[in-house]
Formats: C-alpha cells, structure tokens, sequence
C-alpha cells in the first residue's frame, strides 16, 4: 500500500486548532480549561486533572444514537482519510482532542488492524510537526476499558508540556533499551515497580529507521500490536475472562497495551472510571471528592486494582498464548 495514502496536509496541526477554535466559538464545543497537579509515586509521573464539565460527557454510547455515524460538520476536521473521518471529540479534556473514526461502522470491540497503526502513527506524525509538540494515541477496546462508543475511535490528547514536569513513564522504559524485535523471544519492556501488568514495544530510532533504508510500515506495526496481544490475551485466558478488555498507548516511539480486569475504581459511592489515559498516568476526575480520593489511596494503588498483577520477569516460553 502506497504511503502518499497515508498523507495528511502539510498544516494538518493548524487545521486541527483552528477547526477546534470556531467549534469554542459557536458552542458546538463546550471546553473549560482545568485544575491539574504532578504526582510523583516513586519516580513515576502522575497528572491528576479535575475538569468539572466531564459530568455532561455520556457515560454509554448506544447503536442507536451513535455520533459516530454521521459526525456533525462543525467537528469534522478531515472529511476523508484512509477508511476513516478525522473528528474533534465534542467533551475535549485538552484543547483539539480529537479522534479517527472509522467511516463505516466497525466494532470497538475489535482490535486494531495494520491499517488501523498505520494511520494513527501517520496521523501522530502529522500533528506533532513543526509544532513543538508531543501527541499521543489511545484506544479504549473491550467492556472493561473505559470505553463509552461501541463504534471504532482512536483518539488523540497532546502530551502535558515538558514544563510540568509529567512525563510518560513508558518513554523512560524505550529510552533504556533497544527496539522491541516481534519476532525473536525478546520480552515486551515492563516497569518492575508498578502494580499492574503493561507491555511496552519501543520503534526504532529514526537513526535505526534510516539505516533500514525504510520506515515502519503495516506490517511492522501489525507484527508489534500483535506481540503485546498474544501477552493481554494469555492472561485473558488464565483469568478465565471471555470478553477481553485492554487500553492501547502510542506515541512516534513506543506502543504499550495494559490488559483491564475492572473499568471503575469504587470507594463507597464514589465511582471513578479510568481510560487509556489513567494507564499512562494522565488521571481524570469530574469533582473535588475523586481528586481528594486519587490522593488518598494513590494513583498506582488505583490503577493495580483495575488491571491484573505485573509480570515483569516472566519469561515468554512460559508465558505464551
Ligand atoms: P470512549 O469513551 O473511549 O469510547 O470515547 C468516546 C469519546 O467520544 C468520548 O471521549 C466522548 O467525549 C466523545 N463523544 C461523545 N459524543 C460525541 C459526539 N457527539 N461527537 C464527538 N465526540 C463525542
Ligand atoms: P466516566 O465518564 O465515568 O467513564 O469517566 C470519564 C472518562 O474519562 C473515564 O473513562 C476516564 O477513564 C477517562 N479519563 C481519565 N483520565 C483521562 C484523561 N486524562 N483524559 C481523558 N480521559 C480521561
């Protein structure tokens, strides 16, 4: 498949916020700007948000009502890209969170397909250029994963800036090792210290991909996906689950898939719901009793609960699917 397909426009970024600005101005966007702090859980890096206009957000989509049939104009972005429509998502959390979705309709309960990575690496590409800026994907898949459209969406947050301080702690496992090689018994990359099982791919460095004479192509990004599955669908299978559910991350560096066992915390009343936004320590609340809650229990603590137990140190032969 050729790569020009791939292409967005050369100011695809700019396009994205000025779309953005006049969907504020005409109240097809509700956007109020939020309360956020760093936490600092042993050298892991937590942004704890509270965004009050949330609680308008719903909380389950339905066929019959999905907005993802015919997205309104006014947040359509690019009508037409590869099989999808580039879309803002109407309850942003940061300024131009938007998302691609599929032009017809596609489970979400499905998993990604090569062209599915494909276009979301271009699309990563494409909106982190010339803008200095870092942007990061996810995708909600399975009944337990924080996902409320049963219809196909990859969404897109810019990362924090540099100058708070947050930084994904999936950027410090890639940093500290080689590319991941999908086909050889090399483990996925996992952070020892944290209480949840994750799977981190790290790319190539641009250095690597140059060298290759080639950039990443379907089949590679097939080929990593597909590596972090067989280990979310092997602890799926232990755990006796039917219907998986698992949170996928990517940025231009790595991929990670974290497998889910629960989509809320509960304390008493209080029900806080976690995405693939809350696996990579972007933490979200709707009023001032979650954020005190995050606090109190801690967000590690959180987050061990809603996946299942780290396997850092498992070997792949004794742990395949
Ligand atoms: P998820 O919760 O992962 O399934 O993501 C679905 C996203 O769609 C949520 O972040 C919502 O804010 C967003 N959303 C809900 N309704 C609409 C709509 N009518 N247009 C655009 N985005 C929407
Ligand atoms: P609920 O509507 O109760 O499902 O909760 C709101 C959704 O936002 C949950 O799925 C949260 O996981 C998700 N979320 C949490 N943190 C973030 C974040 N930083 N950015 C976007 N969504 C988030």
């Amino acid at each position: 498949m050729s790569e020009d397909k791939f292409a967005l426009p050369e100011n695809f970024g700019k396009l994205l916020s000025q779309t953005f600005d006049k969907a504020v101005e005409t109240d097809y966007i509700a956007f109020t700007p939020s309360t956020s702090e760093i936490l600092d859980v042993d050298g892991v890096k937590f942004q704890l948000t509270q965004i009050d206009s949330l609680s308008r957000r719903p909380t389950k989509g339905s066929l019959d009502a999905n907005p993802f049939a015919n997205p309104e104009p006014e947040l359509t972005v690019v009508q037409s890209y590869v099989d999808y429509r580039i879309v803002l998502n109407k309850f942003p959390v940061v300024r131009d969170h938007f998302m691609l979705v599929t032009s017809k309709f596609v489970s979400q309960d499905t998993p990604l397909t090569p062209v599915d990575l494909q276009a979301t690496y271009h699309t990563l590409l494409a909106a982190n250029k010339g803008t200095g800026e870092r942007h990061f994907a996810f995708f909600n898949c399975g009944p337990e994963s924080g996902a409320s459209q049963p219809h196909k969406h990859i969404q897109f947050m810019r990362l924090p800036a540099l100058s708070t301080g947050f930084v994904p702690f999936p950027d410090l496992l890639a940093m500290s090792s080689p590319a991941f090689i999908p086909t050889s018994t090399q483990e996925p990359l996992q952070r020892k210290d944290l209480p949840f099982a994750h799977f981190v791919a790290a790319f190539p460095s641009p250095a690597e991909i140059a060298a290759l004479g080639q950039g990443l192509d379907e089949e590679a990004f097939g080929l990593y996906f597909i590596s972090l599955l067989q280990r979310v669908m092997t602890i799926m299978r232990e755990n006796d689950v039917s219907s998986p559910s698992y949170n996928f991350v990517m940025t231009e560096k790595w991929m990670m898939l974290v497998p889910r066992s629960l989509g809320y915390f509960t304390d008493g009343d209080l029900l806080l719901g976690v995405n693939s936004c809350g696996v990579l320590g972007l933490v979200l609340v709707k009023n001032r009793m979650l954020y005190e809650l995050v606090k109190a229990k801690g967000p590690a603590e959180i987050l061990g609960q809603l996946g299942f137990p780290n396997t850092s140190g498992i070997a792949s032969d004794e742990y395949h699917y």
